[in-house]
């Protein structure tokens, strides 16, 4: 077989997400940088576990995650509640409810982000956020900023769970990553890695990750940010960007913040009609 590393589709989701990031930090220079720290710095100092057993969490360890109860609900196992310190994130299998350190303060103490994020800065003798000398309306810009890239990252983390749904449809794809890149089906698992489906059978058909991306309103208009897929027109319809490709997730507190595919012998040798360029434009293939 021959396994071959697309380098447009890596750096295509990659550019979209350092453009983003780009124009962010070109407007409002300083302040976003602060911002930024201060979040980086928040999560830094606030590792999950420790977090989470502060919280109350019984979990227990098992490989690299550990496995708890959720705090919403009773459980016969005890375990739905899974936290993994390698990414700084968890998921509680029952509810659904996911994130980082931040949307675990959330989910125990059933409080608004900001509440979130001023208990952790309390327990480590942090400033709360907002203190600081930025104007109300750059303050407006970085919260929508933010909040862009937040949804940014949320689609793409609904995007991979979808791909790695896709896995037990293609037996074939399983036995490769796990002969072939001696990946265990635990850290498939764990880090969610997917299988784009080849389309090969109706290259005509709209994009199905699309329709159930589209079925969470507030994506709404929004699909073209994560770079994840082809048009005519940019209203729709959507064709999908990658097709017949292993899909490697990057995760960051929690969620998915790039991806990258790798082709199979089953990767269609098709063409796109458009793309979205580095600074976010919309680009034809033919012009
Ligand atoms: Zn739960």
């Amino acid at each position: 077989m021959n396994w071959v590393l697309p380098s447009k589709g890596c750096s295509h989701i990659e550019q979209t997400i350092k453009s983003m990031c780009g124009q962010t930090t070109q407007k409002i220079d300083k302040e976003t940088t602060n911002i930024m720290d201060y979040y980086t710095e928040l999560k830094f100092k606030n590792e999950i576990l420790s977090v989470a057993y502060g919280l109350g969490y019984n979990g227990t360890s098992s490989g690299s995650s550990c496995q708890g109860e959720c705090p919403k609900h009773g459980s016969d196992s005890g375990k739905c509640l899974v936290i993994w310190p390698g990414i700084q994130g968890w998921h509680c299998y029952h509810c659904d409810a996911k994130g980082d350190v931040i949307n675990l303060v959330e989910h125990y103490k059933s409080c608004d982000h900001a509440t979130a994020r001023n208990y952790l800065a309390d327990r480590v003798k942090m400033p709360h956020l907002g203190q600081s000398k930025m104007s109300a309306e750059e303050l407006k810009q970085l919260k929508e900023d933010q909040a862009e890239k937040d949804l940014v990252f949320n689609m793409l983390t609904r995007a991979v769970e979808w791909f790695h749904a896709q896995l037990d449809n293609f037996p074939d794809i399983q036995d490769h990553l796990t002969g072939h890149y001696k990946f265990s089906k635990d850290i498939i698992k764990e880090l969610q890695i997917g299988f784009a489906p080849p389309d090969l059978n109706h290259p005509d058909n709209t994009s199905d990750l699309a329709n159930h991306l589209l079925r969470i309103p507030e994506f709404k208009g929004k699909l073209l940010l994560t770079g994840l897929f082809n048009f005519n027109d940019p209203s729709g319809p959507y064709y999908n960007y990658f097709k017949g490709r292993i899909i490697f997730p990057f995760w960051k507190d929690g969620k998915v913040v790039d991806l990258i595919g790798r082709a199979t012998t089953i990767t269609p040798q098709d063409k796109y009609e458009c793309y979205t360029d580095k600074e976010g434009n919309i680009k034809w293939k033919n012009s």
